[in-house]
């Protein structure tokens, strides 16, 4: 029964993307799932266990101690450049690909949906694929970050000696403006917003579907477990995220 459910809502999904002349998604931790980045919201998983990353990942500790930031976040770094997409994301590019999908708005930080081939990515949280010197402005790729430590386990900058700080939006740290604007936007110009692994709970992330609503679009919400959203919701799926998105693909 649950199964038939969960078709009929991907091939209604599939002919509202058909008829929709603006699709973009929005996506967050969910997603990345599949791939083995667990959602540091989920008890009892991942790196977020032993620390506070209100502590460790906020902007604050960069500052005033960067060795304690860098001996979390260094190795973060490495696992988390070192992970692959999976089928979720290869469907959006793939919906990109065929002219149906206009844009992905991610709070993820993984660079997946690049990896994936998405084209148009907005990244309201940043990505680790660079660090930008404080002082200088100086931009490294992920891979040079690696060649910046002192021995103390910072990363310093090559240019001038500033701190390095990878293009993540750290904890009590501004958004970037122009993906928020852009975000923002694209929001207000979809006829669909497809809501993926996000419980659509943490701005700016969960401000975007209403601005759709208040322009007359319509949003999907495809998560597992609760959101805000639901009840606004024109197809709502919450079973695994890669096969609920094959099944859409498949519908079209
Ligand atoms: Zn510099």
């Amino acid at each position: 029964m649950a199964g038939q459910v969960a078709t009929d809502q991907a091939a209604r999904l599939a002919g509202l993307i058909r008829e929709s002349s603006c699709t973009i998604a929005l996506t967050g931790a969910g997603i990345s799932v599949p791939s083995g980045i667990p959602d540091f919201r989920t008890p009892g998983e991942g790196i977020w266990e032993k620390v506070d990353p209100m502590e460790v990942a906020h902007i604050d500790a960069f500052r005033r101690d960067p060795a304690r930031f860098w001996s979390f976040y260094r190795p973060r770094l490495h696992s988390l450049g070192n992970v692959e997409p999976n089928d979720a994301h290869r469907a959006l590019a793939e919906l990109e690909s065929r002219g149906l999908l206009e844009a992905v708005i991610t709070q993820n930080i993984d660079m997946l949906h690049h990896k994936a081939g998405s084209q148009r990515v907005i990244e309201v949280h940043g990505s680790i694929k660079s660090g930008t010197c404080q002082e200088c402005g100086a931009q490294f790729s992920l891979e040079e970050m690696d060649e910046l430590f002192d021995e103390n386990g910072v990363a310093i900058c090559r240019e001038c000696r500033g701190h390095v700080k990878p293009d993540v939006v750290l904890f009590g740290e501004l958004l970037p403006a122009k993906a928020i604007a852009e975000a923002d936007d694209l929001a207000a110009r979809a006829d669909l917003m497809l809501c993926i692994g996000s419980s659509l709970e943490v701005f700016p992330v969960a401000g975007l579907p209403s601005i759709t609503i208040r322009n007359g679009g319509g949003i999907a919400v495809i998560t597992k477990g609760p959101t805000p959203f639901d009840r606004n919701a024109v197809v709502r799926m919450d079973g695994d995220v890669v096969a609920d998105l094959e099944s859409v693909v498949a519908n079209l």
